[in-house]
């Protein structure tokens, strides 16, 4: 299960705790390591590349969990509106 917990939200590629992501203050890491946050540099980012397909997607749409969880938030809020 947490193996699949992050994947490209375009091609599903998962990035393996080797994979490495280039900052442009030149520093090298494991970006889901810190959330997309620069050790080096403390620069955000706010997409992230995909070492398969090379398209940007949103850096929170990679965390699958995170989208289920909203999914679920959003569907009992709805259900209360509709109550
Ligand atoms: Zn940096
Ligand atoms: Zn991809």
């Amino acid at each position: 299960m947490s193996d699949k917990a992050i994947c490209c939200p375009k091609c599903e590629w998962e990035p393996k705790k080797r994979s490495k992501w280039y900052c442009t203050c030149g520093y090298s890491w494991n970006t889901f390591d810190t959330g997309g946050t620069c050790p080096s540099c403390k620069k955000q980012w706010q997409t992230t590349q995909c070492h398969d397909c090379h398209q940007f997607s949103p850096h929170l749409e990679w965390y699958k969990h995170l989208d289920t969880k909203i999914r679920e938030e959003l569907l009992s809020l709805t259900k209360l509106i509709l109550q």
